[in-house]
């Protein structure tokens, strides 16, 4: 690849058609891509990435406003996370998890330190789906019980359990995986499944309706309900005061244990360490990947409580694999911390989420015709677009393919071409920047969604 230095230091590809062609080519004929029909796709050959920002082959910048899969926290390649995985491929590049090791155990005292009180040990995982499919492990093993409770509107992960436990489209095709998953209705106010008007009403009907959920089920056949603190790709839904704390309540009651998956939210994404420091409820075990290390190097886990700790002192933990606790990965997670610190992250996110994002945001629902509702927190956004804000029909139907997903289409088309690479799923576009963007970078960013949001106009 040919490239330049630009004036900041940054290397940059020089537009060449040729590794172009090449990448498409090799791409087309020997990657298989995930959750698509292998003919009906066409990815974008990315050549170079720096901070908030991606180039392609043809010289084109995009701002990355989805921060790849919701994971790039620190944006792409940090000079301090790209040193430290050097530093540790200088040193020890692999060791198996039986032994001990210094970056492994320096990042799970890390991520002790900033979990919720009473949360001493880490198990490492190499992704999210895996710490779900590993924290469902340890509930039924230290309970003894077998059901789980996951919420419809959820995303938990790709792999067996996790995919039974999804509440999502993504789950159909591989629905028999896990005959103990069994899901309720979350809290979502601007679609309430409960008739509320109020924040209180919702939070107070959906947990009802959990409780007798836990009821017909039940208790004592339910190892765990497993919950996205603010589920993610399924709407950045955040829930309402009291709802969280209310699922302790009755986690405490009938002996469940309490999964919070923070695969998404963890590390920063609602401008605290773990999202649900936000919401005053403490779960059994919290599960991350994304934000721990950016994705520099695949790395996932369950943080756990010393209750359920416990009961694996005498009992033997029927589970491992071979790169848990990787060194590159931890490295890179060690080095994520100290830049979170140094560099003020948690604080930068809350002030640009409040400061800048909410605003703006609330701005379209008065200025767009095709925005119904935003809602989010610190810099995870999701604007729901409709084609009639008094009945709320969704811009595009509930799982639109083809002819049907147009409008959405047309909208991403339109902010690609003006330099923003969008995160849209259905009638939903979310804001989801690199933790590090610029603040003239998220304005600009925010401007040119602004601007594409009148293809969605037309239609509403
Ligand atoms: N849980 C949540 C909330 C997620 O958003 C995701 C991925 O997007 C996962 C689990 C699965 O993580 P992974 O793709 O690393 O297996």
């Amino acid at each position: 690849m040919t490239t330049y230095t630009d004036r900041h230091g940054a290397t940059l590809p020089l537009p060449d058609a040729a590794a172009d062609a090449r990448v498409r080519s090799d791409d087309r004929s020997h990657v298989f891509h995930s959750w698509s029909a292998q003919a009906a796709i066409d990815p974008l050959p990315v050549a170079a990435g720096r901070g908030s920002t991606f180039w392609d082959y043809d010289g084109n910048a995009y701002l990355d406003f989805s921060s790849q899969l919701v994971n790039l926290n620190l944006g792409h390649q940090h000079p301090d996370l790209v040193a430290a995985i050097q530093q540790q491929a200088g040193r020890l590049s692999t060791i198996q998890p039986a032994m001990a090791n210094d970056v492994r155990g320096e990042l799970a005292r890390l991520i002790s330190e900033v979990a919720p009180d009473g949360f001493e040990k880490v198990f490492f995982t190499n992704g999210g789906a895996e710490a779900n499919e590993y924290a469902v492990r340890m509930a039924r093993q230290s309970t003894g019980r077998r059901k789980v409770l996951s919420m419809y509107r959820s995303y938990h992960g790709s792999t067996s359990t996790a995919i039974s436990l999804t509440g999502d489209p993504r789950r159909w095709a591989n629905d028999t995986a896990d005959a103990g998953a069994v899901r309720f209705f979350g809290p979502y106010l601007y679609r309430s499944p409960f008739h509320a008007e109020t924040p209180e009403q919702e939070a107070e009907r959906a947990l009802a309706h959990l409780e007798q959920t836990i009821q017909l089920e039940g208790p004592q056949t339910i190892a765990a309900i497993i919950i996205e603190t603010v589920v993610g790709t399924n709407g950045v839904l955040v829930p309402p005061p009291g709802y969280l704390p209310g699922v302790r309540a009755l986690c405490d009651r009938y002996g469940i244990v309490y999964i919070a998956d923070e695969v998404m939210v963890g590390f920063g994404r609602l401008g605290e360490w773990f999202g649900i420091d936000a919401f005053g409820a403490q779960p059994d075990l919290l599960t991350f990947a994304k934000g721990v290390n950016s994705g520099y190097v695949p790395l996932g886990g369950v943080v756990i409580s010393d209750r359920i700790a416990r009961a694996f002192d005498t009992m033997p933990f029927a589970g491992g694999l071979t790169y848990s606790g990787h060194p590159l990965a931890c490295a890179a997670g060690v080095a994520t911390f100290e830049v979170f610190r140094r560099d003020g992250i948690l604080e930068r996110v809350r002030d640009l989420g409040e400061r800048v994002v909410e605003p703006t945001l609330r701005s379209w629902v008065e200025r767009h015709p095709s925005v119904g509702e935003v809602r989010g927190r610190g810099l995870f956004w999701a604007v729901e677009l409709v084609r009639d804000a008094e009945t709320r029909e969704p811009l595009v139907p509930f799982n639109a393919a083809g002819a049907d997903a147009a409008p959405m289409v047309a909208f991403a088309t339109a902010a690609r071409r003006a330099g923003v690479w969008p995160f849209t799923h259905f009638n939903r576009v979310h804001v989801a920047p690199p933790l590090v963007i610029e603040e003239e970078e998220l304005r600009r960013g925010l401007g040119v969604i602004d601007e594409a949001l009148a293809v969605a106009d037309e239609v509403a």
